[in-house]
């Protein structure tokens, strides 16, 4: 997609620190950092949103996920833990419209809670 910032990133239009890339998915540094490693890890095909994955993705999928347990090694964090998430939709507060997995370590993360306001 032209105006899409990940797409243009995948096609490397966009300069970006890559970690990772192959046919199908490409990770690269986070610009804004939220933890020592933050990680992006996307599908180079358009995908909006977990919103959007379809069964057919389930193989693209599964390999986004070994590939964060290999940038993990890679990043030393491995054995001390990590997190990885995916923005969906507004109240998760997503920014980028294209399929991303955040893999995020090297501190400790603090517990994952649920924030429910009155
Ligand atoms: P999300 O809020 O889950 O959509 O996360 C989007 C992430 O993309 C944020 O953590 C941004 O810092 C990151 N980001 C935005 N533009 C770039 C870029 N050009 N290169 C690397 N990371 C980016």
């Amino acid at each position: 997609m032209e105006n899409c910032i990940f797409c243009r990133i995948a096609a490397g239009q966009i300069p970006a620190n890559f970690l990772y890339e192959d046919e199908d998915i490409a990770a690269f540094r986070d610009i804004n950092p939220r933890a020592p490693v933050h990680v992006l890890i996307i599908p180079k095909k358009h995908i909006a949103s977990l919103a959007e994955i379809e069964e057919a993705d389930t193989a693209l999928l599964g390999r986004i996920c070994l590939v964060a347990r290999q940038l993990a090694e890679n990043e030393g964090i491995a054995a001390s833990g990590y997190r990885l998430i995916s923005n969906c939709g507004t109240d998760s507060g997503q920014e980028v419209a294209h399929l991303h997995f955040h893999l995020l370590g090297g501190q400790f993360l603090g517990a994952f809670t649920t924030i429910i306001q009155e």
